[in-house]
């Protein structure tokens, strides 16, 4: 029945230039989401609206589904579209609408007219009492509530046209990606980073990824792993750009001449050091992972200030206070969840120490660093001129 669709989008903080920003991000976005839909779909943008027309047969499910990946929709309903034929065309097509909607059911319901086309001859309250008297007298089954219906149905007289909806299928919310830059997502193959990505691209960020690998202590399979998450991301954040960086010598040489309590932390900060790199190599604006306060050792608060200390652009942790219940819960509504929890190492559970600090000190971590000096540098370099870019879409 339904051939299109109303947008609703937030519209705080969108107001004046802003707005075209805005929405030229979210109706591109929807043409990406939308291209590998079935069906043919017009997009347009009109005075504070988009709408979403399919053009001929389409797929109804796979259209709401794609339009519920899109950050910055938060509602998506299904629309008639009619032209202004007179107010007798108008009460047959909201007739039509409700016999197919909402036949034999016992609801309450309101009609909420809005008149934007301020030459319409009937005013809004006139029409919400005659419509609202012709439903009840067709409809046995429905009853009026003004203040908490089941239905609310919307008339609204555009300047062009007329639509009528009642249902708002809710969207993502957040705001369109491409409006606030690019970050780089440090992304294992664990349960968190994944779900910290969705987060920052959900505020309208462009995510690119990095993957420190660290053949042959990490398999094949792990990276796969990883690869997978990446493309979960992707259906909400957009294409990314997975940087796969060789690890093992890295990892060795700290193993070698550092003290095993500070392993996990130095490791960490090479990991900063080097997405940082990365980050400034390709525009990126901010470095993203999935740190919570207290998970593990390399995660209390003296912990995370000691990785903290190598990085000089901002770290956005989105689940800083998150407890794992409401990741885990995130993660699996964004479908990651699953591919998270299966049982292959990752590059920190092989070279974990029995006993890591946990109130290390910058000062002290500063000073076993300098162990490294030697061959350091050069290894990162290395690093960086060997990396694998996978491209995911
Ligand atoms: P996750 O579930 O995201 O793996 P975690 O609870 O296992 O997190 P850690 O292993 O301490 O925590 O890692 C903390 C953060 O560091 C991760 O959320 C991720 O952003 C980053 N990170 C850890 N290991 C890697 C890796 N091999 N490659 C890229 N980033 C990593
Ligand atoms: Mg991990």
């Amino acid at each position: 029945m339904f051939q299109a669709f109303l947008i609703k989008y937030g519209e705080i903080g969108v107001k004046g230039k802003n707005r075209y920003v805005f929405e030229d991000a979210l109706v591109a976005r929807m043409k990406q989401v939308l291209y590998p839909v079935e069906g043919s779909f017009q997009i347009t943008k009109e005075q504070g609206r988009i709408y979403v027309e399919a053009e001929g047969p389409f797929d109804y499910e796979e259209t709401i589904l794609a339009l519920q990946r899109v950050f910055g929709i938060v509602g998506i309903c299904p629309v008639v579209l009619r032209e202004d034929q007179g107010f007798e065309a108008l009460s047959k097509d909201v007739m039509d609408y409700m016999h197919q909607m909402y036949d034999g059911v016992k609801k309450t319901f309101k009609v909420h007219t809005r008149r934007a086309n301020k030459h319409y001859p009937m005013t809004s309250p006139e029409v919400n009492e005659e419509i609202g008297g012709r439903i009840l007298e067709a409809f046995p089954d429905l009853t009026v509530d003004v203040h908490k219906p089941d239905i609310m149905l919307h008339i609204e007289l555009r300047s062009h046209h007329i639509n009528i909806y009642s249902e708002v299928i809710p969207g993502p919310g957040g705001m369109p990606l491409g409006t606030n830059g690019r970050s780089m997502l440090l992304l294992s193959g664990g349960i968190d980073s994944p779900v910290a990505g969705y987060m920052v691209a959900k505020r309208g960020v462009y995510i690119d990824a990095v993957y420190f690998h660290a053949p042959p202590y990490t398999s094949e399979r792990a990276k796969q792993k990883v690869v997978d998450l990446a493309q979960k991301v992707a259906r909400y954040s957009g294409p990314v750009r997975l940087h796969v960086i060789n690890f093992t010598d890295i990892q060795m040489y700290i193993y070698d001449q550092c003290p095993h309590d500070e392993l996990t932390i130095i490791m960490r900060r090479y990991m900063m050091r080097i997405a940082q790199k990365l980050a400034e190599d390709t525009g990126c604006l901010a470095l993203i992972t999935g740190e919570s306060i207290g998970q593990v050792a390399s995660q209390t608060v003296p912990s995370l200030a000691a990785t903290n200390d190598v990085c000089t652009l901002p770290v956005f942790r989105p689940l800083i206070a998150f407890d794992k219940e409401d990741i885990v819960t995130i993660a699996k509504k964004i479908d990651t969840y699953e591919i998270s929890i299966l049982p292959y190492e990752d590059c920190c559970t092989t070279f974990v120490a029995k006993h890591p600090v946990t109130k290390p000190q910058v000062e002290r971590i500063r000073k076993s660093e300098r162990a490294l000096e030697e061959k350091i540098e050069e290894m990162v370099r290395e690093a960086l001129e060997t990396e694998e870019i996978l491209e995911i879409r």
